[in-house]
């Protein structure tokens, strides 16, 4: 058995050499920073993924400093011991899930927003920040960190950047890598480095920190951003539903109201997802209809005004059966709400496997009737929400519980990505690869940019250490 660890392959890990782990760790760490009891290490195993693998941790890292990540990381190197950053947890691909014998890295202690600077419009935090009080620490300055995933009361920024994480706002403001100006990483030898500017403009070197955007902790563990703020975005001026009754109609809608103007928020639901928000939280949403579109405009006053009539009548040119504003923030408040609470109703119906497909918006209306056709194909119940405006659809199955129906599920996921494909789109519009997804980005990308992402990774990761079996194989 090969015990010298400057020259062991992850394969090569023996029980021997993660008690010598420990204890190097536990000279480093406060005893409070490492967990290894497991009824406590499997609460930060898995993400909100299905199907997908869970490993057994070897244990819980709690870094409270990029001191404290960059001396774990150098262990864990010269051992060759895998090692899976961690956010909250919230990712729908896997890429927070455990490997076997792991260290996995939790950095939800680093929660210190350490600036924001109101003149250059900069703010400078730690990972863990929790993007919702991100926001609010810049509208204290009357300023706004716009990216928005629904899930953004409980995920960290640290895990937004690593995911690239949309959200609801994209649609007019963009994804997480637009607000991404400069990172501190800890490379996986333990190698502390500053990628990026805190200036508007610059070019120099290659794009070392757009690298690391969307990475999935596969390349370097982001142990501080620095983050373009703007000023603070208007209320929406009103909030805008429309009904269909079939999804090809809804799809038009988006494609056209997408081609003629620039909406805040672009949203859709079918019957399934309405119908599950509503026994969860009863709210009068009918889900007798297709489907719903809500739109919003933050445009000011009378431009905001003219920009939801204009929606308006697409709608209702696109066959929508009812047309309508909400007629109060509150109720607003309460359709997006609903909206952001889909995933939550869905998963109440039983265990889902949720997709995450992007097309040309100008192609919804076909991905749409795909997804019609293939729930209707193999007999399942498919809950359809998503980011219309950005043509990024999350239909979710519900899983049946027996062999053949959990089976046809899964040709059905296969069917809608590669539908996805065919139509000019994407495997993952926000979600990422992790393990979920990894089987078909050789379809998207092909067998040469798989292998270039592969020599990538290598050349941040000699050892293969961070996040392994996620995104790439070797
Ligand atoms: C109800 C719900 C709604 C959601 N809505 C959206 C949405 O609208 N848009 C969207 O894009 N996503 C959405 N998500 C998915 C998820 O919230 C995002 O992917 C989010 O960005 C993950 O953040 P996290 O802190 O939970 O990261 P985790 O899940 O802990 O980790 C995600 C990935 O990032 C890596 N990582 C985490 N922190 C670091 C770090 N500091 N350094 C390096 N790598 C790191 C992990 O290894 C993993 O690969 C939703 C999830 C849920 C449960």
């Amino acid at each position: 058995m090969n015990n010298d660890p400057s020259t062991q392959t992850t394969n090569e890990v023996t029980h021997s050499n993660h008690s010598d782990v420990l204890a190097e760790l536990a000279q480093l760490l406060d005893p409070a920073s490492i967990i290894t009891d497991p009824d406590i290490t499997s609460s930060y195993s898995s993400d909100h993924a299905t199907g997908v693998a869970v490993g057994k941790p070897l244990a819980v890292l709690l870094p409270k400093s990029t001191e404290d990540v960059s001396r774990s990381l150098a262990i864990a190197h010269r051992y060759n011991i895998p090692v899976v950053p961690r956010g909250a947890g919230s990712g729908l691909a896997g890429g927070a899930n455990a490997i076997d014998g792991s260290l996995v890295m939790s950095l939800a202690r680093m929660t210190k927003i350490l600036e924001i600077d109101p003149i250059n419009f900069i703010a400078t935090v730690e990972p863990g920040v929790i993007n919702k009080d991100l926001k609010a620490e810049a509208e204290r300055f009357g300023l706004s960190y716009p990216p928005d995933p629904a899930s953004f009361s409980f995920s960290t920024v640290g895990g937004n950047i690593a995911t690239n994480a949309g959200g609801l706002c994209c649609v007019k403001y963009g994804v997480t890598r637009d607000y991404v100006l400069g990172l501190e990483v800890v490379m996986a030898d333990g190698t502390v480095m500053n990628l990026g500017r805190r200036t508007k403009k610059g070019v120099a070197g290659l794009d070392l920190t757009g690298l690391i955007v969307g990475s999935e902790g596969t390349l370097a563990v982001i142990t501080k951003a620095t983050l373009r703020l703007v000023r603070q975005l208007p209320k929406p001026a009103g909030t805008l539903v429309a009904v269909f009754n079939s999804l090809t109609s809804l799809g038009e809608a988006i494609t056209e109201i997408s081609k003629s103007c620039t909406p805040s928020l672009l949203e859709v639901m079918d019957d399934t997802t309405l119908a599950a928000v509503e026994k969860m939280t009863p709210m009068g949403l009918h889900s007798s209809i297709a489907a719903m579109l809500i739109a919003q405009s933050d445009l000011d006053g009378e431009a905001g005004v003219a920009e939801l009539d204009l929606i308006k009548s697409i709608a209702e040119r696109s066959q929508a059966t009812e047309v309508y504003l909400a007629t109060d923030t509150y109720e607003a408040d309460a359709l997006l709400q609903a909206r952001r609470l889909a995933l939550r109703a869905l998963e109440r119906l039983g265990k889902v496997l949720l997709d995450d497909v992007c097309v040309p918006t100008s192609r919804i209306a076909e991905m749409m009737a795909e997804i019609s056709a293939v729930a209707e194909r193999y007999s399942l119940t498919i809950g359809t929400f998503g980011h219309g405006g950005d043509g990024n659809l999350h239909p979710t199955i519900v899983m049946p519980t027996d062999d053949a129906g959990k089976a046809a599920a899964e040709h059905a996921f296969s069917e809608m990505v590669g539908r996805a494909i065919a139509l000019g789109g994407t495997i993952s519009g926000e979600h990422g690869v992790g393990l979920l997804k990894k089987r078909y980005q050789d379809i998207e990308l092909g067998d040469h940019q798989v292998k270039l992402i592969a020599e990538v990774k290598r050349a941040f990761d000699p050892n293969w250490i961070l996040n392994p079996t996620k995104l790439v194989d070797q």
